[in-house]
C-alpha cells in the first residue's frame, strides 16, 4: 500500500516539526491532498493511525484531510475548470487538450497543532 509509505514521511516530518516546537504532544495534524495525488484518503488515515501508535510524541494526534479538486488551466482560452474525470481532460470551453494543472497534484502537511 503506497499510503504507508507517505503516512511514514509525513511522521517523519512531524516529529521534527514536534521536536523543533519543543512539542509534549502534537494534537492535531492537517493535510492537504490533491484529487490527482494518487492517494487513497481513508488509506492514508487508516496507515496514519496505525504508525503513529509507535511514536508518543505523535499517539494521540488527530488527523484531518483536506481534499483538494483538480482545477486545470486551458493553453488556448485560459479559463480555469474543475474536472471530475480526469482520464482523457479536454476544456470545456473550447475543446482543446492543451491544459495544464493549477491544483490536484498537493500531499503535503498543511498546518500542525501541538502541546508544550
Ligand atoms: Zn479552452
Amino acid at each position: 500500500m503506497h499510503e504507508v509509505s507517505i503516512a511514514l514521511g509525513m511522521i517523519e516530518e512531524l516529529m521534527r516539526i514536534g521536536r523543533e516546537n519543543n512539542a509534549k504532544k502534537i494534537t492535531h495534524v492537517k493535510l492537504r491532498i490533491g484529487r490527482m495525488s494518487g492517494i487513497v484518503t481513508d488509506s492514508l488515515i487508516f496507515a496514519f493511525d496505525a504508525v503513529k501508535l509507535e511514536h508518543p510524541l505523535l499517539s494521540s494526534a488527530v488527523i484531518s484531510i483536506e481534499e483538494v479538486p483538480l482545477v486545470y488551466e486551458c493553453n488556448k482560452c485560459n479559463k480555469k475548470f474543475e474536472i471530475e474525470n480526469f482520464t482523457f481532460p479536454s476544456c470545456p470551453f473550447c475543446g482543446s487538450f492543451g491544459l495544464k494543472i493549477i491544483s490536484g497534484e498537493e500531499q503535503h502537511i498543511e498546518k500542525v497543532e501541538v502541546e508544550v
